[in-house]
């Protein structure tokens, strides 16, 4: 099974994806542990970028500091830059997105989630669709 109540669905790699972008988003996986970490991944002037937030994190959940969230996404729209796919960690090994992860579509569909997987990291793409509102 490979969708989920959440909508995502898994996904193949992209096309736009390098070594270097996986080397960067790999590094700050590693860096962000025993916590998550997440960011964005985007088009800028010298090709594709990554950006990690600022974030409140634990083991299991990633909080990104609203203020620098909203500074980034200014900075984004000044740059005319474009969010090719936002990206998280699951350090304890959970291959799914849960359903908080979902909001994740605000920025793109494009979702990579890494996981770790006998001490290296595994790459799991995911097309997110955007819940639909249910009040
Ligand atoms: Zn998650």
């Amino acid at each position: 099974m490979n969708s989920s109540s959440n909508g995502a669905i898994a996904t193949a790699t992209p096309a736009w994806w390098t070594r270097d972008v996986w080397e960067t988003v790999k590094k700050a996986a590693e860096v962000a542990l025993p916590n998550e970490v997440c960011g964005l991944i985007y088009t800028e002037v010298y090709g594709v970028a990554v950006h990690c937030f600022e974030a409140e994190a634990t083991a299991t959940s990633c909080f990104a500091v609203e203020q620098e969230v909203i500074d980034f996404a200014f900075s984004l729209r000044d740059a005319n830059a474009s969010v090719l796919a936002t990206f998280h960690s699951h350090p304890l090994g959970w291959p799914q997105l849960s359903a908080r992860d979902a909001g994740l579509a605000d920025w793109a569909q494009l979702h990579l989630l890494l996981v770790p997987h006998k001490e290296l990291w595994e790459p799991h793409w995911f097309t997110i669709q955007r819940a639909q509102q249910t009040l």
